[in-house]
C-alpha cells in the first residue's frame, strides 16, 4: 500500500517557498499563545506532497474518472470555464456587504439569471436564495401558507404529497407545521386520481410533486391533477431538481404550477456530492410573488439595487445572497448553451436515459415498462433469487469502472436500481455500461459469488456505511476503532 505523508515525512525535508515579507515584522505571537512544542507537521519534498494528493484523488471515484449514473443526483460533467468564471476577483472577492453601487455587476449577473430561471419555468417571480434543493421546498411551502394566512384562511393544515416524490417533499411540508397525505400511485407510475379525488377538501393547503418523478416518468395526467387542486383552493408545487428532463422542452408555469424549486448544482452545473455548497432557486406564479424571501434583486433607472422593504415577504432564508459562486455557475452555463444548447441538454438527457434502459431491459425486472424521462428504474428482484442483490450488483459496477446507480430508492421499488446517465455521456460510454451491466447479470447467474464479494479492485472494499456516514474519520492515525 502506498506510503502516507507521515509516513513519508524525513526531518529537514522541504516544500515551500515563502514569499519576501513587505510588511513590518511584528513583535511575533503573545507568549501565552505561542506554541513550546514544534507543530507535528510531515517534512517532505515538493513532488511527494503532489504524489500524496494524486493518489488519494486516485482512490475516489468521480466524474472524471468514469461515468456516474447515481439517479435523480445528475452527476454530469460540469464545463471548467464554470470555474473559471466562478473564481473571476470581481465575483470571488467582492464582500458581501458592498452597497450596491459598488455590486452592479453582481447584482446584474442574479437580475439575470432570476429572469433566465423565470423563461425556462414560466413563471412570474424568483428567489436565489434557498441554499439546496430542499430548502427551496421549505421556502415554497412557507410562501403557501403565508399566501394562505394573508387571505384569512387559515384551517389549510395538509399537503398532499404523491408516493412517488422525492423524500425531501413530505420532510419539507412536516418542518414547515403541514401534516402529510400520501397519495396512491397506479401500476402506470402515475398518480391514482380516484385516490386524489377522495383526499380532496378545504383542509389542503397544496399539492406537492417530484415531475418526472422518483421512477423517472413524467406525470402525464398534471394539468387534471391542479384543476382538482386549484378546485379545492389549494397550491400547486413542483420539485423541478431534475431538471435536465425539461429543460426548454415543458414550463411547470405553464402546467399550472405555483412554486418550484430548481437545483442549479445538478441541472445547472455545480460539481456537487459531499455536501455542497448548493443553491435552490424558487421561481412562483404571480400570486405568490409578494411573499418571496427579502432582499429582492431590483432593476430601475438603469441601476440594480436589492429591495428589502417587502411587507408581505416571507423573510429571509440564508444570509447575503445565497450561494453566489454557484449562481455565477449557473449563469456561465445558460449563457454559454443558448436555448438551442439547454434543448440540447434536455433532449440528451433523456434519449441517453431510454437508450441504456432499452439496452439492458431484457436482464433486469422492469417495474415499468414505458418511455423514462432522464432516468429509470430496474429492479435486481431476478438477481436477488439467484444469490446477489442490488447492493452486490452496485459494488460489482465499481469493477468495471462505474459509480454504482442509486440503490434502495424509490422505495417503492423492491431492489431498485434508479439510473441516470446524464446527458454528457456519449454511445460508447452508454455501451460500456450496458455491456457491464449485462456481464453482471450473467455473473450472478454463474457465479453469484463473484458478485457477492466485489468490489475486488477497490483500495478499501466494503465499510461499515453507517460509521462510514456518521462516524467518519479522515485522520491519516489508524485508530483501532
Ligand atoms: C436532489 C433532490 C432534492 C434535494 O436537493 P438538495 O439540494 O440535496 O436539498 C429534492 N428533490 C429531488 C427530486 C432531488 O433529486
Amino acid at each position: 500500500m502506498e506510503k502516507l505523508i507521515f509516513e513519508k515525512s524525513v526531518v529537514g525535508r522541504k516544500a515551500y517557498t515563502l514569499p519576501k515579507i513587505d510588511v513590518p515584522l511584528s513583535e511575533g505571537i503573545p507568549n501565552k499563545f505561542a506554541r513550546k512544542k514544534d507543530a507535528r507537521l510531515p517534512e517532505t519534498s515538493e513532488i511527494e506532497v503532489a504524489r500524496h494528493f494524486q493518489h488519494l484523488a486516485h482512490q475516489n471515484f468521480n466524474i472524471e474518472k468514469g461515468m456516474y449514473p447515481l439517479g435523480s443526483c445528475t452527476m454530469k460533467y460540469n464545463p471548467k470555464i464554470n470555474e473559471k468564471t466562478a473564481a473571476l476577483p470581481g465575483f470571488a472577492s467582492s464582500h458581501p456587504l458592498t452597497n450596491d453601487e459598488f455590486s452592479q455587476g453582481s447584482l446584474q449577473l442574479m437580475f439575470e439569471l432570476g429572469e433566465m430561471l423565470k423563461e425556462i419555468t414560466g413563471l412570474q417571480g424568483v428567489s436565489l436564495q434557498p441554499a439546496a434543493g430542499s430548502q427551496g421546498e421549505l421556502t415554497g411551502i412557507y410562501m403557501f401558507r403565508a399566501y394562505h394566512q394573508h387571505r384569512n384562511d387559515t384551517a389549510r393544515d395538509t399537503i398532499l404529497v404523491p408516493d412517488s416524490s422525492h423524500g425531501t417533499n413530505p420532510a419539507s411540508a412536516a418542518i414547515a407545521g403541514y401534516k402529510v397525505d400520501t397519495i396512491k400511485t397506479n401500476e402506470s407510475g402515475r398518480i391514482d386520481i380516484e385516490h386524489l379525488k377522495s383526499r380532496l377538501g378545504n383542509h389542503v393547503a397544496g399539492f406537492m410533486i417530484t415531475n418526472p418523478s422518483t421512477v423517472g416518468l413524467f406525470e402525464s395526467q398534471i394539468l387534471k391533477v391542479r384543476e382538482l387542486i386549484n378546485e379545492c383552493g389549494g397550491l400547486m408545487y413542483m420539485d423541478g431538481a431534475n431538471f435536465n428532463a425539461l429543460l426548454t422542452l415543458a414550463r411547470p408555469g405553464d402546467m399550472g404550477f405555483d412554486c418550484v424549486h430548481i437545483n442549479l448544482h445538478k441541472t445547472f452545473s455545480t460539481p456537487h456530492g459531499g455536501g455542497g455548497p448548493g443553491s435552490g432557486p424558487v421561481c412562483v406564479s404571480e400570486r405568490l410573488r409578494d411573499y418571496l424571501p427579502v432582499p429582492q434583486v431590483r432593476f430601475e433607472d438603469n441601476k440594480y439595487s436589492l429591495e428589502n422593504d417587502r411587507p408581505e415577504s416571507i423573510g429571509r432564508f440564508h444570509t447575503f445572497n445565497g450561494n453566489f459562486g454557484v449562481l455565477v455557475r449557473a449563469y456561465t452555463y445558460m449563457r454559454m448553451l443558448g436555448k438551442t444548447g439547454m434543448r440540447a441538454v434536455s433532449e440528451n438527457a433523456v434519449i441517453n436515459a431510454n437508450y441504456l434502459f432499452r439496452k439492458i431491459d431484457k436482464y433486469f425486472d422492469v417495474p415499468f415498462d414505458d418511455h423514462c424521462m432522464h432516468e429509470f428504474i430496474i429492479s435486481g428482484n431476478r438477481q436477488k433469487k439467484q444469490g446477489a442483490n442490488t447492493k452486490d450488483i452496485g459494488k460489482r459496477l465499481l469493477d468495471y469502472g462505474f459509480h454504482a446507480p442509486t440503490v434502495y430508492f424509490p422505495i417503492t421499488v423492491p431492489e431498485a436500481m434508479l439510473i441516470e446517465p446524464t446527458e454528457t455521456e456519449n454511445k460508447q460510454n452508454l455501451d460500456e455500461f450496458a455491456d457491464a451491466m449485462i456481464s453482471i447479470a450473467k455473473e450472478v447467474e454463474e457465479n453469484p459469488e463473484l458478485v457477492k464479494t466485489a468490489p475486488h479492485s477497490t483500495h478499501l472494499r466494503r465499510l461499515d456505511e453507517a460509521k462510514a456516514a456518521r462516524m467518519l474519520n479522515i485522520s491519516w492515525r489508524n485508530y483501532k476503532n
